[in-house]
């Protein structure tokens, strides 16, 4: 198969679609399709608990945290999060760093639910290092969030998607002087690829279609004490208490996606786990940053630091051989890699499931386009 750079819904480790082919009509014998059994039998509630025990056993997540896989996507979960965690206190606030797209997403959504603020932003140009970095291109220290004490939580976007940028560590809230205001990350994009820090976080979030399955499956994991604030308004299959309480089966989950979420946990564990995976991705950044950095054809536009390990935007000097490029790619078996419409030029999202031999496969092109077109 060609490799596949799209940001999202994205590749899949060729052994999870070859298992789940193999699976498709008759599930370990059973005589259905997982499509097929109910979400309530002895079979499907053997794959989610599995999926669920995976989960844990892969991030390490503390036994004070729910895991729960919920539909609607990282852009319903904008607006379940504000319903189901602002009512935690009685000011009714929440605050949000903006980064880029996504945060901005977030941040609209929220604006219903309540006194919504900005905590900090990179929507302006900034001096780094002696470089003039252009709004959202760089991600704003830590240190510099100003989450108001009495906030119900504060929002992040770990990994800006579109911009390519990514939160290199989070802070403890304490260290920001707001001890009780939980950290909530919409990880969607950078979901296993690299540990999480439950220390820091109160909650964090993610659509499944980049690293850990198909679209349609939403994966929540929540510390239990932030569960039961909800707003009398919250619908009821979003609230988080009554989506613990059942299971994630509340009403009828996305079965097929938390099916082939599954098989992804199992895969991962095979590939050596969370730590294991971080290290292949750090190579493989550290490769594609590498030659893009050397190149005086291509350009990376964003601020060192903020670099994201699985979003790789990229541009050609001479914009004008952006649409040979493309096609050439493609016919050179590397998919999917037109930048998003909103930042143009060319995204290089390099997910768990893209090899480094595919990164390699990448590099390879570029050097060779930029040998006949320099
Ligand atoms: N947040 C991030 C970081 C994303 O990358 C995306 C989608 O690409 C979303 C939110 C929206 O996710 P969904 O399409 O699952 O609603």
């Amino acid at each position: 198969r060609p490799w596949n750079f799209s940001a999202g819904p994205s590749a899949l480790p060729l052994e999870v679609l070859q298992q789940a082919a193999a699976e498709l009509t008759d599930w370990h014998g059973c005589g259905m399709s997982v499509m097929e059994m109910s979400h309530r039998g002895v079979q499907f509630t053997q794959i989610r608990d599995e999926a669920v025990a995976d989960l844990r056993s892969l991030l390490s997540i503390p036994d004070e945290f729910e895991v729960l896989f919920m539909q609607g996507g990282a852009t319903a979960e904008n607006a379940i999060v504000p319903l189901n965690l602002i009512g935690r206190r009685s000011a009714g606030k929440a605050d949000y760093v903006l980064t880029g797209i996504w945060s901005n997403k977030s941040y609209a959504e929220a604006q219903r639910y309540g006194d919504i603020a900005v905590a900090a932003t990179s929507g302006q140009e900034k001096v780094i290092d002696g470089v003039a970095q252009a709004p959202w291109t760089w991600y704003p220290d830590a240190g510099e969030w100003k989450p108001r004490r009495d906030a119900a939580y504060l929002h992040i976007c770990g990994n800006e998607t579109i911009g390519g940028l990514e939160c290199a560590a989070w802070p403890s809230m304490a260290s920001l002087g707001a001890p009780d205001v939980p950290l909530v990350v919409d990880v969607s994009s950078h979901f296993l690829s690299r540990p999480i820090d439950f220390s820091k976080v109160g909650m964090v979030y993610a659509g499944a279609q980049k690293n850990a399955g198909p679209a349609g499956v939403t994966v929540v994991i929540v510390r239990k004490d932030l569960i039961g604030h909800a707003l009398p308004a919250c619908p009821s299959a979003f609230n988080y208490s009554n989506v613990a309480a059942a299971g994630s089966m509340f009403n009828t989950p996305p079965t097929f996606a938390i099916y082939i979420a599954g098989l992804v946990f199992k895969w991962l564990r095979r590939q050596g786990g969370i730590e294991a995976i971080e290290q292949a991705n750090i190579a493989k950044a550290k490769a594609l940053y590498s030659f893009l950095d050397q190149s005086g054809f291509y350009v990376s536009r964003v601020q060192r630091s903020a670099r994201s390990r699985m979003n790789v935007p990229f541009f050609l000097r001479d914009e004008s051989l952006n649409a040979r490029f493309l096609e050439e790619a493609q016919a050179a078996g590397l998919l999917q890699l037109r930048g998003h419409k909103s930042v143009g030029g060319m995204r290089a999202s390099i997910y768990n499931a893209v090899p480094m031999e595919a990164v390699q496969a990448l590099i390879n092109y570029l050097q060779d386009f930029e040998r006949r077109h320099g």
